[in-house]
């Protein structure tokens, strides 16, 4: 009698212990699945800061890039929102690489629609360059710093490299509008990988101190219209992924981009900004101490995905 209620003891141990193996597996297997799909994603949804550079496309990416993008970074999280006490609703319309080709049309839209928006410009030493941000400022328009060369090798090999650059772009504003801009847009984004290769898997902590240190506000962005995701994206593609990326948010920054081939987002802006007016948005430029979005700090050192 003994020998059996010892013999049901181990057995219901040994099924007990069985459950507990499946219980764990099953958990590992959705905790899997469920980083996968946020990795996925990052990649589709994110702004693949990669692509945003026109130097850089897709195909020729060597594979240490391709893996920058696979691991995302660019999840579009939120974390300040000093200016998020009100009850408006408010667009940033932000345009990235410019000035381009596509600024004078970019510009006309934005007038005829009454709405303005920042742009994050590049080095344009041309008299149509300085013309540009010329034309930005004067129609009442943001304008920030994008870096002057763009160039991730450059300007991510170290702080006084970023910093060199920076200046160098702020003069030639300052030359052109009298105007010398307080806020800067990251190339890729604060949180962006590609950096690691030239400066280190830390240097995005250290050149945002050193960059707030020195008086400047930066700004990510919460939706991305992700025309930066091909080389040309559809206009719808481009329509629906703000206003899906806008959602219901109360406030949001959308990254768009002002670079030459990018001629399908200046065919979806008037669509973008009609719909955007019909659902109550107001539009405003970004300065020092409005509403700002950041990428949140655990992505930049590589715990984030
Ligand atoms: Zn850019």
């Amino acid at each position: 009698m003994i020998r059996k209620i010892q013999k049901i003891t181990i057995a219901l141990f040994c099924i007990f212990m069985l459950y507990l193996l499946f219980v764990c597996v099953n958990a590992r297997v959705y905790e899997q699945s469920a980083i996968l799909q946020t990795c996925q994603q990052q990649v589709y949804e994110g702004d693949r800061s990669l692509m945003e550079n026109e130097n850089i496309g897709q195909a020729g990416l060597p594979d240490w890039q391709k893996e920058d993008i696979l691991q995302g970074s660019s999840l579009n999280l939120r974390e300040d929102a000093t200016e998020n006490s009100d009850n408006k609703k408010v667009i940033y319309l932000t345009f990235d690489d410019g000035p381009s080709k596509n600024t004078p049309q970019i510009l006309d839209i934005l007038k005829k629609y009454d709405v303005k928006a920042t742009f994050f410009v590049i080095g344009n030493n041309t008299e149509f360059g300085k013309e540009m941000y010329k034309r930005i400022v004067s129609e009442g328009h943001g304008i920030g710093n994008h870096t002057y060369s763009h160039k991730y090798e450059i300007i991510y090999s170290s702080k006084e490299a970023y910093i060199e650059d920076t200046e160098k772009l702020n003069k030639l504003i300052l030359e052109s509008t009298g105007v010398k801009p307080d806020i800067i847009r990251f190339p890729g984004g604060s949180n962006n990988h590609v950096c690691w290769k030239y400066g280190g898997r830390d240097f995005m902590e250290k050149l945002i101190s050193e960059m707030q240190a020195k008086g400047y506000d930066y700004f990510d962005w919460d939706v991305s219209s992700t025309d930066a995701s091909r080389a040309e994206l559809g206009k719808q593609e481009i329509i629906d992924a703000v206003i899906k990326g806008v959602g219901r948010r109360q406030k949001a920054i959308v990254l768009m981009h002002d670079s030459a081939q990018k001629e399908t987002t200046v065919e979806a802006l008037p669509e973008i900004i009609k719909k955007l007016k019909d659902a109550g948005y107001s539009f405003k430029i970004l300065k020092k101490g409005s509403y700002t979005s950041h990428f949140p700090q655990y992505m930049r050192n590589g715990h984030g995905s």
